[in-house]
């Protein structure tokens, strides 16, 4: 990994995932960053909610420019394989490199939004892009409530503009933004004792890409819930099926990639 350009970009991402963030414990990586922007020199707050904001001057001459606001998330969504040793509140990422790919073994990576966070400390630390005054916001939370970013205070910043750097698509930019929704369905069981002579089974769907359920929604992933509840339908077709348990996906944000149901036949 050592070999990677921008070294300064990829060194942040790297340290950034040696630190567990993930979201409503981001209280060691934000301070993390905070400490970054002070080592640059740079001016830095934290707001009573706790997100980050640097401050960065103007090269010398251009302080009349409109000032830019570079905005990232600190926390990551923590999802990991069914089998893998991993305590999202101790552990670092175990980031290795696969090719051209920055991946890690059978958790998530947390590019979703290290690799802006670790992009806008690239920019606080260059030396060779002239710029009017910039500002950095690390907000927390990103991924289960936006409380970081509802909570920023307002008049902390000055910038005009702000760039959102969590888009993930290269070459992109981006005006406007579409929001989400939650959707709750219950349905009451009634449970029963399995039929004398029954036989119990696991059924588990695994082994599937996963993704953002946003970014990765119209990219026809396999969705381990959906396949595994077909294939429920279709055994009712031909058996007597009971169901003792049913679970599948972990996150709201993410395509389920496991599921898996403990069946009476
Ligand atoms: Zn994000």
């Amino acid at each position: 990994m050592d070999s990677m350009e921008p070294k300064v970009l990829w060194n942040y991402f790297l340290e950034l995932s040696k630190i567990p963030r993930g979201s409503k414990h981001e209280q060691a990586a934000a301070q993390w960053v905070a400490d970054q922007g002070k080592a640059l020199g740079c001016e830095v707050l934290r707001d009573p909610i706790g997100n980050v904001i640097i401050k960065k001057k103007a090269t010398p001459g251009l302080e009349a420019r409109p000032a830019i606001c570079l905005q990232a998330h600190v926390d990551m969504v923590c999802e990991k394989n069914e089998g893998t040793q991993h305590d999202f509140l101790k552990d670092p990422i175990p980031v290795y490199r696969d090719g051209d790919l920055l991946k890690a073994r059978g958790t998530t990576l947390g590019a979703d939004n290290g690799i802006g966070v670790a992009t806008a400390l690239a920019v606080l630390a260059a030396t060779d892009i002239p710029h009017g005054p910039v500002e950095v916001l690390v907000t927390i939370d990103e991924e289960t409530g936006m409380t970081g970013a509802e909570n920023v205070q307002p008049g902390i910043l000055k910038a005009k503009y702000l760039l959102n750097l969590d888009s993930e698509e290269e070459g992109f930019l981006t005006i406007g933004c579409a929001g989400g929704i939650d959707t709750i369905a219950t349905r009451k069981a009634t449970w029963q004792a399995p039929k004398a002579g029954a036989k119990g089974y696991r059924l588990k769907v695994s082994g599937l890409k996963g993704g953002h359920s946003g970014i990765d929604i119209a990219n026809h992933r396999g969705n381990a819930i959906r396949f595994l509840a077909r294939t429920l339908y279709a055994l009712q077709q031909n058996f007597e099926v009971g169901i003792a348990l049913l679970q599948g996906g972990n996150k709201r944000n993410a395509i389920p990639r496991e599921a898996f149901a403990i069946l009476a036949l």
